[in-house]
């Protein structure tokens, strides 16, 4: 058994500040392991991402208590019985859908929808097993896998892609969700091609990871749709070419900018009226891919007949339809070619135990990606 420290939720809530109602609550914790195909890696950095606020609010059910935290990366410390592909002193990516590998989504080669995985994430367990985290014998749950906001994670062999140790800990972080979810879904799920026009619409971590990607894709049009101005000049320094204040007439301006429309859109805000402007946005013909996690209580209701004639197509794109074990060392590559620059994604800095104002700062829409240090 070993002890480290973590930041708990206990219960949620949707009291703000976070910073006055401080939902996570920095406890020393105990875990057991690593037991067999496990590995216990002690955490460099980790960054907050916006589905983190949907554990926080209880807009997405998990159990409780838990630990969170999706986006990491950290040095393989001790690896239990049977793992092959890591060695203590090894630097991970740590990766929030695991895959078992012979299950029939692992076999059809799409590891992103492995069906044991995601049935041990909603459990609050690992793949290889039961929670192992726990605070005076009181189990305490995983997040996807992992809890990484935390000194130490113990997670599944099949959740984490080792990488270079020479890559800077707070990039490896960033390749964990933001770059698979954003730039993976241009590259993946939207299938851009060089000269298309692309829209996307939210522009946070993952929406401007989504900007990165379809520069290097070849996009000829990159349309950043956001409802804060701030964000919509991040978006040019990241290489948008044209910005358009979101709302209600954003999409006729997409329209009006575009002649019709654009070949693909993707809504990357997890607001039901974003994925609104993207769907309009899109020409006849044209992809609409839906990347971020709306809230499950506010459905869309389709005009299918105008579906059918407008002869688009809506495509989920989960974690950016990423196999990690192929794509992260893919999206590292051209990270170190200076194609890709990642880091341009990070906003803040500070230490874990600012978790609660980091958090506040997601909320309320004022950062990208904010690394948290143990
Ligand atoms: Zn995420
Ligand atoms: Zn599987």
């Amino acid at each position: 058994m070993i002890s480290f420290k973590a930041a708990v939720l206990d219960t949620c809530t949707i009291a703000r500040p976070f910073s006055d109602s401080l939902p996570l609550k920095i406890e020393t914790i105990d875990a057991a392991g690593p037991n067999a195909h496990e590995v216990l890696v002690r955490i460099n950095a980790a960054s907050l991402c916006r589905s983190d606020l949907s554990v926080i609010t209880g807009v997405r059910a998990w159990p409780m208590p838990i630990v969170p935290g999706h986006e990491a990366s950290g040095i393989v410390e001790e690896v239990g019985d049977g793992v092959m592909q890591v060695s203590p002193g090894d630097q991970v990516v740590l990766v929030y859908q695991p895959s078992c590998g012979v299950c029939p989504c692992c076999e059809e080669g799409r590891t992103y929808l492995c069906e044991p995985g995601l049935a041990a994430n909603r459990a609050g367990a690992l793949l290889s097993g039961p929670p192992r985290l726990s605070i005076n014998g009181e189990t305490i749950h995983h997040h996807m896998g992992l809890s990484a906001f935390a000194e130490m994670a113990i997670v599944s062999e099949h959740s984490l892609v080792k990488v270079d140790n020479d890559l800077p800990p707070e990039i490896a972080a960033l390749f964990g969700c933001a770059v698979m979810c954003g730039a993976g879904s241009v590259i993946n799920t939207g299938n851009i091609q060089a000269g298309e026009m692309v829209a996307i619409v939210g522009i946070g971590g993952v929406g401007a990871s989504a900007i990165l990607g379809a520069q290097l894709a070849g996009a000829s049009r990159i349309i950043a749709v956001d409802i804060d101005e701030a964000k919509l000049e991040t978006a040019k320094e990241l290489g948008a070419t044209d910005t358009v204040l979101g709302g209600a007439l954003a999409a006729d301006e997409i329209l009006e900018l575009t002649g019709g429309g654009v070949d693909c859109a993707l809504e990357t805000a997890g607001i039901l009226g974003a994925f609104e402007t993207a769907y309009a946005s899109a020409k006849r013909g044209g992809r609409v891919i839906t990347v971020g996690l709306v809230n499950p209580a506010t459905p869309f209701s389709l005009d299918v007949a105008a579906h059918v004639t407008g002869a688009k197509t809506i495509h989920g794109s989960y974690m950016g339809s990423c196999n990690s074990a192929d794509d992260i060392p893919k999206f590292v590559e051209l990270y170190k070619a200076g194609r890709f620059p990642v880091e341009k994604l990070i906003t803040h800095r500070m230490p874990i135990g600012d978790i609660n104002i980091a958090l506040e700062r997601m909320a309320a829409s004022k950062a990208l990606r904010q690394i948290l240090t143990p």
